[in-house]
């Protein structure tokens, strides 16, 4: 199994689950606020469709929650080793600003773990033409 293969790379690389080629979301910057929810209805390749059903990203919403607790974790253990006490106001703010800052990094790759966890890969001879 090459590399492309792996749900690893089609999960980090934010690509159609189908096919790990097609691009899930227009725009290669993750981290940009702008337009961070546009995302492709099918795939440009192999015409998969990325939404297919109403409410399919609701599961994304818990993926999402448990990558924040992960976050909060990592912020809190950063925390208490870098200052004495860790106040609660400290806490927040870190928190808060991490979270909003990784909003759309967030919001797209809780997407792609969803769909990937959904569709099975079918390799690259699926292609529309
Ligand atoms: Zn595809």
């Amino acid at each position: 199994m090459s590399n492309k293969e792996s749900k690893f790379y089609a999960i980090t690389k934010m690509k159609c689950p189908r096919c790990h080629e097609g691009d899930l979301f227009p725009g290669s910057n993750h981290f940009s606020f702008s337009k961070f929810t546009h995302m492709y209805k099918t795939c440009q390749v192999c015409n998969q469709s990325f939404e297919p059903e109403p409410g399919y990203y609701f599961g994304a919403m818990f993926v999402s929650y448990g990558i924040n607790s992960v976050i909060f974790v990592a912020v809190w253990a950063i925390l208490a080793l870098i200052v004495e006490e860790v106040t609660l106001t400290m806490m927040m703010v870190a928190i808060v600003t991490i979270v909003v800052g990784l909003l759309p990094f967030n919001y797209r790759f809780s997407r792609s773990i969803w769909i990937n966890m959904m569709v099975k890969y079918k390799g690259t001879s699926l292609k529309k033409d």
